[in-house]
């Protein structure tokens, strides 16, 4: 056993108090306080341990959102349309198809979009067309995610630097935070907690349950550091292995050999000059200080040897040079919620409606050809424990499919959503268990985000999925009519 220390106990500080305490400025904490603010809130606090928001999208240069689309509908809307609709101003910093050209099969727009990897579907049992994918600029992210927060300044107040340790607990429900900053230790109270911590630092010390189960054959198992690679010519480098099929192994091995076996990949970004080098580091713990330290070292030790590598071996690197590196470590997955409902691969598999559905989503998941699933409240609501909704790549899902629930898009669903309840909860008096779904489903349709089976949403998004059995048709989902516990053991490559 390790040697063990007693704190002392000591009186601290209430540093502020509010309705609703966001713990987390990332893809789901920003979207929770902005969707709240919108809903009506008006005492909100953003907590965040950097100095910007976006977590692994901007801080760690996860810059490309896959799958909004399904077939020639977009259902993934809301918060995380708004980013694009609003990063479109500025010159350069999205790329992605859009409109019409969503869902077409036209030989010349698969050609254009196929090099930009996810613009085009990727399953085997339906034609390829064009999907709505988005690529960003991390950095012009972070600052209109800044101006997202201040133009609801009234209402929002944002502490950065601001570490959330331990929940405040009376009996099972939470009643606040406390934190550390280089001002000390503080409390921060509040009527509803939204962790969106992504590593579920607070719901962990609550008594709810939660799940740190791996499976080697998931992505979740792997921490990455990004960098980003300039004076690339992507274009060349894509066709040059798309027709060399063996160029593109030998490189894929070569990298491995250089960071101690572990997969590493070039990949596209909103520029045809510039590269994101994403790496899969296994297996790997990204609440453990070790992995952290490891992974981070053992990247940035062999960058300069990567580029070498990449300029010697890889058409369309010659001028290759190290443009940045991702300021924070790539987290994937480490606690899981173990929530009021838990999201399996028989979710996608087969078709699930949702009395508390909150979010519509098309994902990367092939089992349905990525055809919208229904994620219900019940995936942010832990058991047992009142006050707290946990949004974001902790929310409730097994192993397998929190590979499809984990992603950018889903962490800004389920926090927009999680935003909406907590205000809903607050204006009404009730508890987040007990909040009054239908107002929430309601609010978040005025928020943009499509929900199935209501008169105020285009019906031909229902349409379009009736009529093409919700993506049933597929190899895996006929299996799963006739053998629901193989899909259990599917894994997506
Ligand atoms: C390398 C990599 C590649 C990926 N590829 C893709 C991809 O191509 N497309 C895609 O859509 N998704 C991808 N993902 C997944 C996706 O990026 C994340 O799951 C998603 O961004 C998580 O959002 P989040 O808000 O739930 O968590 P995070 O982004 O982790 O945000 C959590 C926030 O909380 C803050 N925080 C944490 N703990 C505390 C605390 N105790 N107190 C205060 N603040 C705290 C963090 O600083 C951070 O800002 C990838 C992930 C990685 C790591």
């Amino acid at each position: 056993m390790n040697k063990m220390f007693q704190e002392e106990a000591r009186s601290i500080e209430i540093f502020d108090e509010c309705d609703i305490l966001v713990c987390g400025g990332g893809a789901a904490g920003h979207s929770a306080a902005i969707a709240a603010a919108r809903a009506g809130a008006k005492n909100i606090i953003l907590m965040e341990r950097y100095g910007y928001m976006g977590g692994d999208a901007t801080g760690g240069y996860v810059i490309m959102v896959p799958h909004l689309s399904y077939k020639n509908k977009q259902f993934v809307r809301g918060l995380q349309e708004e980013w694009f609709q609003r990063l479109k101003a500025v010159p350069g910093a999205i790329l992605g198809p859009e409109g019409d050209e969503v869902g077409s099969n036209d030989p010349a727009l698969l050609d254009r979009w196929s090099s930009i990897w996810d613009c085009t579907s990727n399953c085997q049992d339906s034609p390829k067309r064009v999907v709505r994918s988005v690529y960003f600029e991390p950095n012009q992210l972070k600052i209109e995610m800044d101006k997202m927060l201040v133009e609801e300044s009234a209402r929002i107040r944002v502490y950065c630097h601001s570490w959330a340790c331990r929940p405040i607990m009376e009996n099972d429900a939470v009643k606040g935070v406390i934190f550390e900053s280089k001002e000390g230790r503080k409390a921060i109270l509040a009527k509803v907690v939204i962790d969106a911590t992504g590593d579920g630092d607070i719901f962990s010390q609550t008594g709810a349950p939660y799940s740190e189960t791996k499976d080697l054959d998931t992505r979740n198992v792997s921490t990455a550091m990004v960098f980003r690679v300039g004076g690339v010519d992507y274009e060349q480098f894509f066709r040059t292995n798309r027709s060399n099929p063996e160029s593109i192994g030998k490189i894929v091995q070569g990298l491995s050999e250089l960071v101690e076996g572990q997969r590493m990949m070039p990949l596209p970004s909103e520029r045809n000059d510039v590269v994101w080098i994403n790496n899969w580091i296994k297996p790997m713990n990204c609440i453990d200080v070790k992995d952290l330290t490891k992974t981070e070292m053992m990247i940035r030790t062999k960058i300069r040897e990567i580029i070498a590598f990449l300029k010697d071996n890889a058409a369309g690197f010659d001028d290759a040079f190290l443009y940045d590196i991702a300021p924070q470590l790539g987290a994937r997955c480490s606690r899981r919620l173990v929530g009021e409902y838990v999201m399996t691969p028989l979710d996608y598999a087969t078709h699930k409606e949702h009395d508390d559905v909150i979010a519509w989503h098309s994902t990367i998941c092939r089992m349905n050809d990525s055809a919208p699933v229904e994620i219900p409240y019940r995936v942010l609501l832990p058991q047992k424990v009142d006050n707290l909704l946990a949004p974001g790549r902790h929310t409730s899902a097994d192993a397998v499919a929190f590979d499809w629930i984990s992603l950018i898009p889903q962490c800004v669903g389920t926090g927009q959503a999680a935003g909406v309840a907590a205000a809903v909860a607050v204006e009404k008096g009730t508890t987040v268990r007990d909040v009054d779904i239908k107002r929430v489903q309601d609010i978040l349709v005025e928020q943009d985000v499509p929900l199935p089976r209501r008169k105020d949403v285009d019906p031909e998004l229902t349409e379009l999925v009736e009529a093409n059995d919700y993506g049933l048709y597929t190899k895996l989902a006929k299996m799963a009519k006739e053998n629901p516990e193989e899909v259990l053991k599917y894994r997506q490559p």
